[in-house]
């Protein structure tokens, strides 16, 4: 039997180049991994900053990590996955022994660099040339082939192509609140960037009981869609209005919990001046070689906490279902943030339309 199958996919031959769409052969499943059959793979801000090249990597590369699928064949030793399953796959590819992994932190694991898959890209060119597998996934494709940490069944009447985008996006936003803050009942939050992540902190904050959620952003469109996703109050991040909102929503002390959902060191700054005394400043996802400039004396004597999250510090096979479970409640907006569909074909509009911000969530279908 052959040890690879052909698929299709769109592939980065360069950087800021239109993707192409064509045939690459993907490795079949070795010992621990899975090959899954692709439904649907949303594009993530992290897919635009890696085919800009501003996180470097090489080319040719597939890129795209929030899949949802349809699971197509084992590798030996696989426990807990059968074939046929429905799946929603992570970049999150992770051990499961070493010492992160079992301290519940498997986006952090030391082995990952380890792993077959980390130091083998499976997929390869018709020809035999090398190609990268972008994001550990390279969703861009009919299928994939991942570690089966990445792979969390899920249940078959989902809608996956809503589902993937709880891989990344979601789970960033939600899992900053709920795992690495840990926000608690009746706090205020403020959530600075409210592009796809920073809507997803507006709902993991109202899942936890936050009394305030306050959205703030340069864009009036942002602000309107963190309204509807739960924000009690929003401010314009340019304005007077984020220090008007501190004074009547917080009485002047400022925030519990303020997220910086914003790429950029003028977030962070606003960030750390916005947080009240024992309060907690979160930061998600920054782009590489940036420097802030902060008061570390102010940050002691008002026993302030500083936190990074990474993915949401998720546990992929505990909080997918549970975010999931709760967008089945009703307590969680999925299908509003799947604002844009696309081919494969059409991947170079989907990521037009998630770069313009004109998406709340492009999904690309196959
Ligand atoms: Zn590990
Ligand atoms: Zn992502």
């Amino acid at each position: 039997m052959d040890n690879s199958v052909r698929i299709r996919a769109a592939v980065c031959h360069g950087f800021k180049e239109v993707l192409m769409v064509e045939e690459l052969d993907l490795r079949r499943p070795g010992p621990g991994e899975v090959t899954v059959a692709v439904s649907a793979c949303g594009v993530c801000h992290s897919d635009l900053t890696y085919w800009s090249g501003a996180w470097g990597g090489g080319v040719p590369a597939v890129y795209g990590h929030e899949v949802a699928g349809v699971v197509e064949e084992l590798g030996p030793g696989i426990v807990g996955i059968s074939e046929g399953d429905h799946a929603v796959v992570t970049l999150i590819r992770a051990c499961g022994r070493c010492r992160l992994c079992q301290k519940g932190l498997p986006a952090l694991c030391e082995q990952m660099g380890a792993l077959p898959l980390s130091r083998n890209s499976p997929l390869t060119t018709v020809g035999g040339g090398g190609v990268v597998q972008g994001l550990r996934t390279a969703g861009f494709a009919e299928k994939v082939t991942v570690h089966e940490s990445q792979v969390v069944p899920i249940a078959k009447h989902l809608p996956l192509d809503v589902a993937c985008i709880v891989g990344c996006g979601v789970v960033t936003g939600a899992g900053a609140v709920l795992n690495t803050a840990g926000v608690e009942p009746g706090s205020s939050v403020a959530v600075i960037g409210a592009g796809g992540v920073g809507l997803n902190v507006v709902q993991g904050a109202v899942v936890a009981g936050a009394s305030d959620v306050v959205a703030i952003d340069v864009l009036a469109a942002k602000l309107a869609a963190a309204r509807t996703f739960g924000a009690t109050c929003t401010a314009d991040a340019r304005s007077g209005e984020v220090e008007a909102v501190v004074t009547t929503v917080t009485a002047g002390r400022g925030f519990d919990y303020v997220f910086v959902a914003a790429g950029s060191v003028p977030a962070v700054e606003q960030g750390l001046g916005l947080v009240a005394k024992g309060g907690t400043v979160v930061i998600l996802g920054m782009p590489e070689g940036m420097r802030a400039s902060f008061d570390p004396e102010a940050i002691a004597d008002r026993g302030v906490r500083v936190l990074g999250s990474k993915v949401g510090s998720v546990r992929p096979q505990v909080d997918i279902p549970a975010l999931l479970g709760l967008y089945e409640q009703g307590r969680l907006k999925l299908d509003e943030l799947v604002t844009h569909r696309f081919a494969l074909d059409a991947v170079n509009e989907a990521f037009t339309a998630a770069a313009s911000g004109e998406a709340l969530r492009a999904v690309v279908q196959l």
